[in-house]
């Protein structure tokens, strides 16, 4: 019995009571800022440097759909480029994810993009299907730690189910391989309307550092309205949870 008591005292307290709110690792990287004054021939360099394509050789703007927060540009300059912590990172927008030069908003969903059925039927239950369409299992690994005993994401009534005609939409990981294209359009159509779709990750975003490969076929991602673009490599839970939840617009 004293064992046990001792295991529970060394592990603390667990569940994380505020999903809104909670401190992580200063070592973590979430939103990037960019100094206001980069000189073209620092952007130009920076662009050189990054290894995704995710700056702009004219501007210096990171995109976050292509980043794969590699830490490159804030070693190589830092007087010009840093990683704050700030998880909450998720958009409604692609165009939302250029991180611009002094931009010191946080990014955050725009409501207008938001489509009206979304809040009116799925803010009290939201069930998902997770396709991994060519995915290296790290997003698919953070997205299956969104249900564990820390973030409990059930608590808000969003979970993901085994089958897509029990989801309400469907959350893509992965740069969506060839192989995966026509089973992730089965999926959708398997999925009763009107029906969420959500990209995690760079991968399923822009295709990461397989974009242009010819084993990579992205016509379902052309071709479909996206509601929700969430960032990372991998993605972490919390900016899965707080981009859900700005999405349905729950407050706590
Ligand atoms: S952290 Fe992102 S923007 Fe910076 S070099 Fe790496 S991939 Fe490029």
């Amino acid at each position: 019995m004293l064992k046990e008591i001792k295991i529970l005292a060394d592990h603390g307290k667990q569940y994380v009571p505020d999903l809104r709110n909670q401190p992580v690792s200063a070592l973590f990287r979430g939103r990037p800022v960019i100094s206001a004054d980069i000189t073209a021939a620092l952007a130009g360099r920076a662009a050189a440097l990054c290894p995704a394509g995710a700056i702009d050789g004219n501007s210096g703007a990171i995109d976050l759909g292509r980043c794969s927060f590699c830490n490159e540009c804030a070693l190589a300059m830092p007087e010009v480029y840093r990683f704050t912590n700030d998880y909450r990172i998720a958009a409604t927008r692609k165009e939302d994810l250029v991180i611009k030069l002094g931009q010191a908003d946080p990014v955050r969903i725009d409501e207008t993009a938001v489509r009206k059925e979304i809040r009116r039927l799925f803010r009290q239950s939201l069930k998902l299907r997770q396709v991994s369409a060519g995915g290296d299992n790290s997003c698919e690994m953070e997205l299956g730690a969104t249900g564990n005993v820390n973030f409990d994401m059930g608590r808000y009534g969003i979970e993901f189910v085994a089958s897509p005609r029990h989801a309400d939409g469907i959350v893509i990981t992965g740069p969506v391989s060839e192989n995966m294209s026509r089973a992730l359009e089965i999926c959708y159509e398997a999925t009763p309307a009107p029906r969420l779709i959500i990209l995690v990750g760079t991968d399923a975003i822009s295709g990461g550092l397989f974009a242009g490969s010819p084993a990579i076929k992205r016509n379902f991602i052309e071709n479909h309205h996206i509601d929700l673009y969430i960032p990372g490599n991998p993605a972490h839970p919390l900016t899965f949870i707080n981009g859900l939840m700005d999405l349905l617009g729950k407050k706590q």
